[in-house]
């Protein structure tokens, strides 16, 4: 049997029963609606039982839907589905970093990496594309060809699984081991707008998994139109890409730069719907040997933050196979590192976590090792 991948940017419609763990609510009212699982004036109530059974007990089942009707659970599973993705491998790191492999399609696939004593108790790294369309010249997915956008369930179900297997069903109130999101897995979140919203609708709902939207963070390369939509459909906090403070660079490092210059960018980023002292943007910088890491790169990111609430993330470039950069030596980390502290931001250098389970990574999560262990750095400043 042939197996055919979906080239496109655009997220597959769904062959088959829909995810209802990628609906939002209104859609999820809808569709019971619509599949007959509930009359108009009743659908709201069903939706919610439906919504605390997916999102905030995390059942996988439809007869575990004890408050529903047999018949109407009947109904459901014929119209919907509430599986899992297939978890294709699962590691654990000794000093409890997790990571899984998931398969959502035939050929599509995504790594979730989930990191204790993150952000507030543990962070968990989604990716929101396989692949991305952006060529950053020191990025590794920039490399893989394959790109498609992952589905609004897709995304939530990188969450679910990791909730599976952290044992947080049903969502706890408080002691979660999983408390803070950051979309810094594969893929350009703003290039899938849409279902990355929608996903973090789904898991901030208050009856579900309940993950305040200050405890997700949203890293672009600084797709400027979309900056402000961002803030206003989702609140989640910013991270940007930033890796450069002029334009001849970063065009040669995030190519995008030269559609949306570092100008453009920085006057999108103060306009940030919500930004404050108290929600900073983190601006993550790679630092690539002789290429962006001298004492007066430093002063010119200072300076280039001079009155945007920030904080500095300073990732150690990750190489990969056939890659013509290097890594900055640690004293000139620290030495730039030195820099910006004496301008008042705090700079996290965060030792890569787990690396135990990502050493003994195959080809594909060989590729995606690389993403992932930058994303591990780069959550040094997610709280
Ligand atoms: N596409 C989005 C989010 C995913 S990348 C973005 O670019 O922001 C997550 C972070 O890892 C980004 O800051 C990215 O620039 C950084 N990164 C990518 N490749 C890296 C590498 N080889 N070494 C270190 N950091 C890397
Ligand atoms: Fe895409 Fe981000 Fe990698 Fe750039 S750094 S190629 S935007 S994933």
């Amino acid at each position: 049997m042939g197996v055919t991948l979906d080239l496109s940017r655009a997220a597959p419609r769904a062959a088959g029963p829909v995810n209802i763990a990628g609906l939002t609510r209104d859609e999820l009212k809808a569709a019971v609606i619509e599949a007959g699982v509930a009359a108009p004036d009743k659908a709201r109530m069903r939706a919610s039982q439906i919504w605390r059974w997916v999102h905030h007990y995390g059942v996988t089942d439809f007869d575990k839907m004890s408050d529903v009707a047999k018949d109407a659970r009947a109904k459901m599973a014929e119209a919907f589905t509430i599986a899992r993705p297939e978890v294709v491998e699962r590691q654990v790191s000794k000093d409890g970093t997790r990571k899984w492999l998931i398969r959502f399609a035939p050929g599509i696939e995504a790594e979730t990496v989930y990191i204790p004593d993150v952000g507030r108790a543990g962070a968990l790294c989604v990716s929101s594309q396989v692949g991305c369309t952006l060529n950053c010249s020191f990025c590794h997915t920039g490399t893989q060809k394959l790109v498609r956008n992952l589905t609004a369930a897709e995304i939530v179900a990188q969450v679910q699984v990791a909730r599976d297997d952290l044992g947080e069903w049903p969502s706890p109130k408080e002691d979660r081991r999983l408390s803070n999101i950051v979309f810094m897995g594969m893929g350009e979140p703003l290039y899938n707008l849409d279902n990355v919203a929608n996903a973090i609708d789904i898991i901030s709902d208050n009856e579900g998994i309940a993950l305040s939207r200050r405890r997700i963070t949203v890293s672009t390369s600084g797709v400027v139109p979309q900056l402000t939509a961002l803030g206003e459909r989702t609140a989640a906090m910013l991270a940007i890409s930033l890796h450069a403070t002029n334009d001849p660079l970063r065009d040669e490092l995030v190519p995008l730069n030269k559609k949306y210059p570092i100008e453009e960018l920085m006057a999108a980023i103060k306009a940030y719907p919500g930004l404050s002292n108290a929600r900073r943007v983190t601006f993550e910088y790679v630092m690539l040997k002789g290429v962006n890491d001298s004492p007066a790169d430093a002063r010119a990111l200072v300076k280039l933050l001079k009155g945007v609430p920030a904080k500095i993330n300073l990732i150690p470039f990750n190489p990969w196979p056939g890659t013509k950069y290097e890594c900055s030596d640690w004293s000139t980390i620290e030495a730039f590192a030195a820099v910006i502290n004496k301008a008042g931001y705090a700079s996290p250098i965060r030792t890569p976590r787990g690396r135990d389970i990502l050493a003994a990574c195959g080809q594909l999560k060989s590729e995606s090792e690389k993403i992932r262990a930058s994303a591990l750095r780069a959550m040094a400043s997610v709280d």
